[in-house]
């Protein structure tokens, strides 16, 4: 099964800024794929496509055999999404924050507080339950997006930069953690300018430069290259 399947996908921004010119990329279920770039080479732009968070130009993206264009909410119900930017109501608790997000798809109310439990305790913030999100560490913020993302179980869970300013101890701190949840059957496409984080996590990568794919290989070749 494929988890991720983009054909052809270009982006044109309004005034004319060419982020995508034409782009495939095909995801295994069970992955864990980097998507490696410098700052513009578009990786944003292709997060923000697959979950519809930005209007593609043209082209095909299809998440676990669910075309965008025509079964979007079975596409985003596979999808659990950790963007950069950190886009939580900063004056609720970490509590309200996750359990809320699984309100939004529908997960039943003993549900989501058992997996609120679950995640915020894996990842170390379940004593901060009670506290206002604005009032953690930047750190703490990241884990929480993470947190936040899996309350609905998704089966591809997509992060862009998830460690950018994280240091060094917390970082590897969510490495453990996503290979765990990637052991447990979860894909995870993760994007990054840092071939080290590609290299301690995943298996497969693609290298995304100006719009375009340059490179598509297994970490492993990418290596023997260098
Ligand atoms: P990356 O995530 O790899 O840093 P982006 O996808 O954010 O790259 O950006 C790719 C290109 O598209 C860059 O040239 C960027 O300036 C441009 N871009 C990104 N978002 C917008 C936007 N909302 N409007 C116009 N141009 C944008
Ligand atoms: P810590 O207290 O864990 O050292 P900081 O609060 O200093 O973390 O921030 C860590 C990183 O997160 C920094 O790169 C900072 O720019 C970024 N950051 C902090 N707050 C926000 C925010 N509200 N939105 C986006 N990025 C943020």
């Amino acid at each position: 099964m494929q988890a991720l399947h983009i054909s052809g996908l270009t982006k044109t921004y309004k005034g004319e800024v060419q982020a995508l010119k034409g782009i495939d990329l095909t995801v295994e279920q069970g992955d864990f794929f980097a998507l490696l770039g410098p700052n513009g080479a578009g990786k944003s732009t292709t997060i923000g496509v697959i979950s519809a968070l930005v209007n593609k130009s043209s082209g095909q993206v299809s998440v676990f055999g669910h075309d965008i264009d025509t079964e979007l909410e079975a596409a985003k119900s596979c999808i659990g999404l950790v963007p950069q930017e950190f886009n939580f109501n900063q004056f609720e608790t970490v509590l309200q924050i996750v359990v809320n997000q699984a309100g939004y798809y529908g997960v039943p109310r003993a549900i989501a507080k058992e997996r609120a439990k679950k995640y915020l305790t894996q990842l170390d913030l379940w004593e901060k339950r009670n506290s206002p999100a604005r009032t953690l560490s930047g750190g703490m913020k990241r884990r929480l997006m993470i947190a936040r993302s899996l309350m609905h179980e998704p089966k591809l869970l997509i992060l862009d930069e998830p460690t950018a300013g994280v240091d060094i101890e917390i970082r590897r701190s969510m490495w453990q953690f996503l290979e765990e949840i990637n052991k447990q059957g979860v894909t995870i496409i993760l994007t990054t300018h840092y071939l080290e984080e590609a290299e301690m996590l995943c298996r497969n990568i693609a290298i995304i430069d100006k719009g375009v794919i340059v490179e598509n290989t297994t970490i492993k070749a990418l290596l023997s290259k260098l």
